[in-house]
């Protein structure tokens, strides 16, 4: 029996997506760029890499996605790498909501949408001159900027004034800079289930602005070292069980806005409340992810969260072709696929173990 195809982009977090896939009893292909197919092909759960010169000839590859039924999953790095209009545009079936990409590429529109949402975020400011004296610092946030890279940090308006001139651009938001212990929730939206999962949480290591602590204050005087934001990685973190209500409802509100707002089809699949966490207890969010983010690698094998929604270990890649695979028993795959949506025939979950036992069998 063939099994049905899903597919993503070699790099961000689909190791995790195509093992999830795998798991759930998926065929998996990963499409990368040379060079970096290297990295996939070391993986015997990976059924087929499939190697192109650069990004750009993604799109060539579509008419046989296509023709294969194959499902894309989209990751963080596919606005990145392929650019929002083509994911806009892409006619292979893509798991998703699509309508939410323009909003979440628009860091005012993403703003319109959490504040409907109830959910607090730090102050913004539209220019230098609305920024109040008990506002500092701020964080001066570039567009299209990644990982964190271009972000920086003012404390007084003449620093302000001096960094913005330097970058000779208009193309920035500042924020209220907010002390405090990041946090990145994790949510899941089942569409089948209709229910709301909160299935990890990680709290990035960003360079160099989280090995500050580790200078000592005279030390830091003396060199004043400028703070910088670039992702490096990520690491584990469990809320206070207390908190763990609001956090839930945060995501629902967000859920049911975008049904007002965005898109009446609604919002579903994997995204990720990106939250600071004040003394008092409070969540502020500073930006909203909505799809699979690379935190979740830290989660193959499961999470504390995850743990309590299913009885075997459950990544967010896996969480997302359990969903397909349910949606597709239940006939409801145009449910969960916008793009074109993929004709399979039933078929037979191969479990974990059975996989296992393959590779020893492959070894002997
Ligand atoms: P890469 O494929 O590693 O170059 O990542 C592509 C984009 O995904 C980066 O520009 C980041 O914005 C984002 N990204 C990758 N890894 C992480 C991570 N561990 N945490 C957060 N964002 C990430
Ligand atoms: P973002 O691209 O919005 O996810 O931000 C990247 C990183 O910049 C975050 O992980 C935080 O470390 C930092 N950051 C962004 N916005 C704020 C803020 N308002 N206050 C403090 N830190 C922030």
């Amino acid at each position: 029996m063939t099994r049905p195809l899903i597919a993503t982009l070699g790099s961000h977090s689909a190791l995790q997506i195509l093992r999830g896939a795998h798991d759930e009893g998926f065929a998996c292909a990963v499409v990368a760029p040379a060079g970096k197919d290297t990295l996939y092909r070391r993986y015997p759960f990976i059924d087929e890499v499939i190697a192109i010169p650069s990004y750009d000839a993604f799109e060539a590859l579509e008419d046989d996605l296509i023709a294969r039924q194959a499902l894309l999953v989209p990751h963080g790095s596919f606005v990145a790498y392929l650019g929002e209009t083509t994911n806009q545009t892409l006619r292979a079936g893509y798991y998703g909501s699509r309508a939410v990409l323009r909003w979440e590429g628009d860091r005012d529109l993403q703003r319109e949408w959490l504040t409907a949402a109830d959910v607090p975020m730090p102050a913004g400011f539209a220019t230098a001159d609305d920024i109040g004296a008990g506002d500092w610092p701020v964080i001066v946030k570039t567009f299209g900027a990644a990982g964190g890279q271009g972000y920086f940090l003012a404390r007084s308006r003449g620093h302000l004034d001096d960094q913005l001139a330097a970058l000779g651009h208009d193309r920035y938001t500042i924020q209220r800079y907010i002390v405090g212990v990041t946090l990145y929730v994790h949510y899941f939206r089942s569409i089948v289930h209709d229910r709301l999962e909160i299935l990890s949480m990680d709290r990035r290591y960003e360079t160099n602005v989280d090995g500050l602590g580790r200078l000592p204050w005279h030390v830091q005087q003396a060199v004043e070292p400028v703070p910088s934001y670039v992702v490096v990685g990520n690491s584990p973190l469990v809320l206070r069980e207390s908190m763990l209500e609001e956090a839930y409802r945060m995501g629902e509100r967000v859920v049911a806005t975008a049904s007002d707002l965005i898109d009446p089809r609604g919002f579903w699949g994997p995204f990720c409340l990106e939250t600071i966490i004040t003394p008092d207890l409070r969540f502020h969010v500073i930006e909203i992810s909505c799809r699979i983010v690379a935190g979740t690698n830290l989660f193959v094998d499961g999470s504390p969260y995850a743990a309590l929604w299913f009885d075997e270990p459950m990544s967010t890649g896996r969480r997302i072709a359990r969903e397909v695979r349910e949606a597709h028993a239940a006939g409801r795959l145009g449910d969960v696929v916008t793009g074109h949506v993929p004709s399979w025939d039933a078929f037979d979950r191969t479990s974990r173990t059975d996989h296992i036992d393959r590779i020893d069998e492959a070894a002997r």
